[in-house]
């Protein structure tokens, strides 16, 4: 039976609203007790992943007298598609499969389209001209954070893992909460984290620091055209959302809104509070730019750092280790071996002493009723009494 995109399109019945997780498969630890699996999160599908469902017209270039060589069209047609990116990130995604159908392997920095997050590195060298202040630190600590809890909390443990259970409204505000962090959209997100778990260290794991290399692993990865779409095979329990979708198509659109939210935050704190010495400017720099790249580094330390420095606690068929410096920085990441050790637990931090910082409010959320079924470690997982390798269950 063939396997129809448009499905993935159609929107959800009205009384859809609450998520429930995707179906699950048993398996059985040593005592007997069952554990259920998320399936998605532990096996993504590899069945073909379907044609772009909004796939644009290809650009038309070449004018009347003069018609480039094939060779000079596609590098302008690529070039145009890679600005379009910036805006489209569907503009080059088909483009791309149909170049390059079976050769993922391939990677290509594809340096037009990724000028914009070079430039928001560089722009944090304003801080010269607009100074800082204390309350302008301190958004920017408090932007850390928040961001930070939207990816970890739900980016990486909801919507990559589905270790907890959410409404579809709460799931997209966190969703928008984590889209500001200009880490892409959660499909994007977690369809590349699924495959690194189904992949852990192997040549197929594209940021691989052993693979390929600490820089690759850290930041060169997201910078290739082949790595730039987002693989809806992986994530066909959340592509089936509209509004998740809209976020991974337009993913400029929330951090643009956040970039003018803080400056719009100092221009009025200058007028009502002229004694805190911020303005539209400073709060730009510091609430945006420096906030969102000290995160994404951060972020990125999981998919380097974590596979390099620390402990193994558990004898997993990757390179992950336990990181405490890690841990603090990504608000409870850092117990990687941990998590790959047992990929289905709310909690990454094992025991009492393990800072997870992300679990605490996790669970402050469950209280309110905004989250639940938080899913635990069980005793003989945790313990290590389950075998040797990753416990995927
Ligand atoms: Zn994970
Ligand atoms: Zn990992």
């Amino acid at each position: 039976m063939s396997y129809d995109p448009t499905s993935l399109l159609q929107p959800q019945s009205d009384d859809a609203v609450s998520v429930e997780a995707p179906r699950t498969v048993g398996s059985r630890l040593p005592n007997g007790s069952a554990e259920p699996v998320h399936r998605a999160a532990v096996e993504p599908s590899d069945r073909p992943v379907p044609e772009h469902p909004y796939a644009p017209s290809p650009i038309v270039t070449g004018g009347p007298t003069a018609p480039p060589s094939p060779r000079q069209r596609s590098g302008w047609v690529r070039a145009l598609r890679s600005v379009a990116a910036w805006f489209d990130t569907w503009a080059t995604a088909d483009a791309i499969k149909r170049a390059h159908p079976h050769k993922r392997a391939v990677q290509r920095v594809e340096w037009i389209r990724i000028l914009p997050f070079a430039l928001l590195h560089l722009s944090c060298l304003t801080v010269i001209f607009v100074g800082w202040s204390p309350v302008a630190v301190g958004v920017a600590l408090g932007m850390y954070v928040l961001r930070m809890f939207a990816i970890t909390g739900f980016y990486h443990r909801y919507f990559s893992h589905k270790s907890f259970k959410s409404s579809r409204a709460f799931q997209f505000v966190m969703a928008l909460v984590g889209a500001s962090a200009t880490q892409r959209g959660p499909l994007w997100w977690a369809s590349h984290h699924r495959r690194h778990h189904q992949n852990s260290d192997k040549p197929e794991d594209v940021h691989s620091p052993k693979q390929h290399g600490f820089w690759w692993s850290h930041v060169g990865w997201i910078s290739t055209r082949e790595n730039f779409p987002t693989d809806f095979g992986a994530v066909r329990d959340l592509v089936r959302y509209p509004e998740l979708r809209f976020l991974d198509r337009f993913d400029i659109v929330v951090p643009t809104l956040t970039g003018v939210a803080m400056f719009l935050l100092g221009v009025v704190l200058e007028a009502v509070a002229p004694s805190l010495g911020t303005n539209g400017w400073q709060m730009l720099v510091w609430g945006f730019l420096i906030s969102t790249v000290v995160l994404a580094h951060a972020t990125f330390t999981i998919n380097s750092l974590s596979h390099v420095f620390g402990s193994r606690r558990y004898e997993t068929t990757d390179t992950s280790r336990n990181n405490p410096l890690l841990a603090l920085l990504t608000m409870g990441e850092g117990w990687h071996n941990n998590h790959h050790h047992y990929q289905a637990s709310t909690r990454q931090g094992f025991y009492w002493w393990e800072f997870d910082l992300t679990y605490y409010g996790l669970v402050v959320l469950s209280w309110f009723g905004l989250i639940w079924d938080l899913r635990p470690v069980p005793r003989e997982v945790r313990d290590g009494r389950v075998g040797r390798g990753s416990v995927r269950s």
